[in-house]
């Protein structure tokens, strides 16, 4: 399980790479990338201005 972002909503601010406690988020140019070391944890889906950030729910 990891997190998910919606490229839709996403302003690309960066608030979510810098509150992610395992550093599993990174901002590229115009997209979010978002590696195995997601512990869901929903640091990110809070931090989000634009809720562009979603918890995968298996
Ligand atoms: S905090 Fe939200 S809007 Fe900002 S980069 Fe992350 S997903 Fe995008
Ligand atoms: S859910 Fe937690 S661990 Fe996963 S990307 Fe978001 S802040 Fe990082």
């Amino acid at each position: 399980m990891s997190a998910k972002n919606n490229s839709n909503k996403c302003l690309y601010c960066g608030a979510c790479v810098g509150v992610c406690p395992v550093s599993a988020i990174t901002l590229k140019d115009t997209r979010i990338f978002i590696n195995e070391k997601c512990i869901n944890c929903g640091a990110c889906v809070n931090i989000c201005p634009v809720s562009a950030m979603k918890l995968d729910k298996k």
